[in-house]
Order: C-alpha cells, then sequence, then structure tokens
C-alpha cells in the first residue's frame, strides 16, 4: 500500500488531558473510522498511554506513544509533539510530572480572574470536568462555563474569557522548546511541530521558530490536521518539501460534538509531502520501498 493512503492519526486527546473520550472508547472510535496506526497525544501526560495501548492490541490498531508537550517560545505557547519514546524514561515522565503540577496553580488563578470579573467561581466544575485533575486546563473550564449558560458554545467562552487580553487567560511559562525536544529524544523519540498555522506569530518569529526547530533535532511538522483549513495545509505542504521536513498528520481530536475533525479523518497528506511514517520505516515497522509520491 502507498504510505499516504494509510489510515495514520497522530494526534488525538483522552481524559487523561481534555478530551472527552477514555483511551479506550478513543480507540475503538479509531478502529471504527478505519484507522490502521494511531498516537495517544494527551496534553503534559503520558497517564493515558498503557490504557489505550492495551485497546489498540485488542483492535489490531498499531499503537505509538505520544504526548503533546506546552512549550514558551516567544512569549507565546506552542505545542511540541512527542512520538514513539520510551513512557518510563524519567526524563520525559518526572519533567511531565513538574508541567502538570504547575497547572493546579494556575487553574486557580484563572478561577480568581474570573471572579474579579463578575463571575461566580466555577474552580469546582471545572476540576469535575477534568478526568485526570492533575491536566486541568483552558477547555475544562469552557465546558464548565457552557453547562453554567455563562456561554452558548466553547469558541465564545475562549473569545471572551479565556485567550489574552481576557479576565480568565494567566500567563504561564511553560517549558522551554530546547527542554522539550531533549526530554523526548533522550526518551528515544522524535518531534513534531504540532498545528503550525495555530501560532500567533508574525512571519519574521515563524522563520526563527522553524529553524530553532530544525537546529534541536526536529526533522517533521504536522501538515494535515484537524487544527488546519486547507489553505493552510497547502502552506505547509510547501514548507515541508521545500525544508525536507517529513509531515505529520493527526485529528487533534478532543471530543464528538466539538471537535471539527473525528479520529482518523484529518485530509490525506498532499502529494510530493514524505508522510513521517515512510520517512521512519522503521519505527512505524514499514518497509514499503516507497518514500513519496
Ligand atoms: P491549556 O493547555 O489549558 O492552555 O488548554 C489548551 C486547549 O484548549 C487546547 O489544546 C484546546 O483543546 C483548547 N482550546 C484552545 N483554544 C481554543 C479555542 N479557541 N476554542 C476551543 N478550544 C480551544
Ligand atoms: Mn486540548
Ligand atoms: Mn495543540
Ligand atoms: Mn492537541
Amino acid at each position: 500500500m502507498v504510505p499516504h493512503d494509510l489510515n495514520v492519526d497522530l494526534h488525538m486527546h483522552s481524559t487523561a488531558s481534555d478530551g472527552t473520550l477514555s483511551p479506550e472508547d478513543l480507540v475503538a472510535r479509531g478502529a471504527a473510522n478505519g484507522v490502521q496506526i494511531m498516537a495517544l497525544t494527551d496534553h503534559d501526560t503520558l497517564d493515558g498511554l498503557a490504557r489505550a495501548r492495551a485497546a489498540a492490541a485488542d483492535y489490531g490498531v498499531r499503537f505509538f506513544n505520544g504526548v503533546e508537550i506546552s512549550v514558551t517560545w516567544g512569549g507565546e505557547t506552542l505545542h511540541m509533539v512527542g512520538l514513539d519514546f520510551d513512557d518510563q524514561h524519567p526524563a520525559l515522565a518526572g519533567s511531565l510530572r513538574q508541567v502538570a503540577a504547575s497547572r493546579f496553580e494556575r487553574a486557580r488563578a484563572m478561577d480568581q480572574g474570573l471572579v474579579a470579573a463578575g463571575l461566580p467561581s466555577i474552580f469546582e466544575e471545572a476540576m469535575a470536568y477534568a478526568g485526570n485533575p492533575n491536566l486541568i486546563g483552558r477547555a475544562h473550564f469552557a465546558r464548565a462555563m457552557v453547562a453554567r449558560g455563562i456561554c452558548s458554545h466553547m469558541q465564545a467562552v475562549f473569545d471572551q474569557y479565556l485567550t489574552p487580553g481576557h479576565p480568565g487567560y494567566v500567563p504561564h511559562e511553560w517549558s522551554s522548546l530546547r527542554q522539550a525536544m531533549d526530554w523526548v529524544h533522550q526518551a528515544g523519540g522524535f518531534t513534531v511541530l504540532a498545528h503550525p498555522a495555530r501560532y500567533r506569530i508574525n512571519a519574521t518569529a515563524h522563520w526563527a521558530l522553524i529553524q530553532e526547530f530544525m537546529s534541536l533535532g526536529g526533522k517533521t511538522i504536522e501538515v494535515a490536521t484537524g487544527s488546519h483549513s486547507l489553505d493552510e495545509t497547502r502552506r505547509y505542504q510547501r514548507l515541508s518539501i521545500e525544508l525536507g521536513l517529513m509531515a505529520s498528520r493527526g485529528s487533534d481530536f478532543h471530543c464528538p460534538k466539538e471537535s471539527r475533525c473525528d479520529v482518523g479523518q484529518a485530509p490525506a497528506l498532499p502529494c510530493g509531502t514524505l508522510p513521517v511514517w515512510a520517512g521512519y520505516s522503521e519505527r512505524f515497522g514499514l518497509n514499503t520501498g516507497v518514500t513519496s509520491h
């Protein structure tokens, strides 16, 4: 089979972070959607991996460890996906526990910001939405605020309350790009710059980011993702070809009712790109001999 035609989904979330499906239900959904190779990439945690891996074995889906690490770069929050690492490696697992620990205090501060703006305290309800209390995040607040009737949908909560310049937004210092990439590389994995079109940085900074990512050993960017429009997918198709970067594909699925892209249903990788599963065919157990078309 031509690598572009495999149904590979290397980016999705479970209840271990801010998704709404358990790791098992997420795998079942992927299998039902025809996914052949998948990775679970919860925010800043490895907690869902063992359960997802066991479920994937039951369903005959090939599974890879993943994580989406929050990074502060040039004052912006970026997301860096790590894949196919040893999830018992202390450098990665221990560092992520520290990242997670900072989320609880951040959530308290978010709640105080909302209360100072005249809203009721939402902290307890947001915590109730967090399947994993260590991984409390903005999506849990957004769900709790929609349930309270403060806004009619998640996007409105983010636009009015949870993004920079709004009362529930708390600037937060995540790990550096270098640290996050080091943890993944030390644990034997590889790194992927997640949804590069989503960052609110100018063209010069964007270029500097790609250069720094490459100089730190990054070889792959997400091209086809539920977090990109088709135009953005085309833009990163060109960039990956020009720079010789491998291309990744992932739904960034969180929730059946919220996500615009279901598990396994991100657009196919566009022509000319080198799918990361073909570029790393040994890691992925694929020896097709075909690298791109
Ligand atoms: P956090 O890691 O706590 O800052 O939360 C980031 C998460 O919030 C993202 O991974 C998305 O799941 C969600 N998110 C961010 N921006 C939006 C948005 N504009 N609309 C809906 N969900 C969003
Ligand atoms: Mn998320
Ligand atoms: Mn992300
Ligand atoms: Mn994601």
